[in-house]
């Protein structure tokens, strides 16, 4: 894969709330904000990713304290007859900079590789920054296929234009279960020999702050993609503290 685009590789700490959330909730940018100071941030960049409908006020809020705010899907098309569906242009004039594209949670509903293909080209079209989802099933790992899995997958649905890609091993999300640490290394090295040396690589799967200054220090690991520790601030400041200052 040529690499067209240079991208900065600070580590980015991603929460992705999924489908968690109220307009209460907006009041965590300013506690993320209140929670570190400038000297225990300045060597990430924060980026919550909260369900579509609170990501213009919070890109409001967030915008000068320098917490960037992202959606977590898109369609494919700028605008059209797709009921309930929002475009990348929607998610830009809301204020978002991100968008999470092909979450497992996502594919499993059905999206393909040519899908998350499309979306991360709508993405780019409309200005964003796509954080595009790969991983390996546990089966697949079993039977010693996980780094061909990923790199099939990443051939399949991640254009070279691409800055951000989140490894994500499918068995890790959400259960407490973390590769070890020579495997994160593995499939981060095998990533970055098929990217380039300019495309941050997330890594995403029960990341809590008990783990995070492990993985957030294994070589090519760029940052982290986080799930459930995302939902409560004071967890996911922790997390952004034990990045490391690379
Ligand atoms: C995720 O859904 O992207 C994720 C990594 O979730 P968790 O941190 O809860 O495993």
């Amino acid at each position: 894969m040529t690499q067209t685009h240079k991208s900065s590789l600070t580590p980015l700490i991603a929460a992705n709330w999924k489908m968690h959330g109220d307009m209460s909730w907006i009041d965590k940018v300013t506690e993320l904000d209140a929670l570190l100071p400038k000297n225990e941030r300045e060597h990430v960049d924060l980026l919550l990713c909260p369900p579509f409908t609170m990501v213009s006020t919070m890109h409001v809020l967030g915008s000068p304290l320098s917490i960037y705010i992202g959606a977590q899907n898109c369609h494919a098309d700028v605008s059209g007859a797709h009921t309930g569906e929002v475009s990348a242009e929607m998610l830009a004039d809301a204020g978002a900079s991100y968008v999470i594209i092909g979450h497992s949670e996502r594919r499993a509903a059905g999206e393909t590789n040519a899908d998350v293909r499309a979306k991360a080209e709508a993405a780019k079209r409309a200005g964003l920054t796509a954080i595009v989802c790969v991983g390996e099933s546990l089966a697949q790992r079993e039977v010693g296929e996980a780094i061909a899995t990923v790199l099939a997958q990443i051939e399949a649905s991640v254009p070279d234009f691409v800055d951000v890609i989140a490894y994500e091993p499918i068995w890790a999300i959400g259960t407490g279960k973390v590769p070890t640490m020579d495997d994160i290394a593995d499939m981060h090295a095998a990533i970055r020999s098929a990217v380039g040396p300019n495309v941050r690589i997330l890594y995403g799967g029960s990341v809590k702050p008990a783990n995070a200054q492990d993985i957030l220090a294994v070589a090519n690991v760029n940052g982290a993609l986080i799930g459930g520790a995302s939902l409560e601030m004071d967890s996911l400041a922790a997390i952004a503290r034990s990045a490391p200052r690379k």
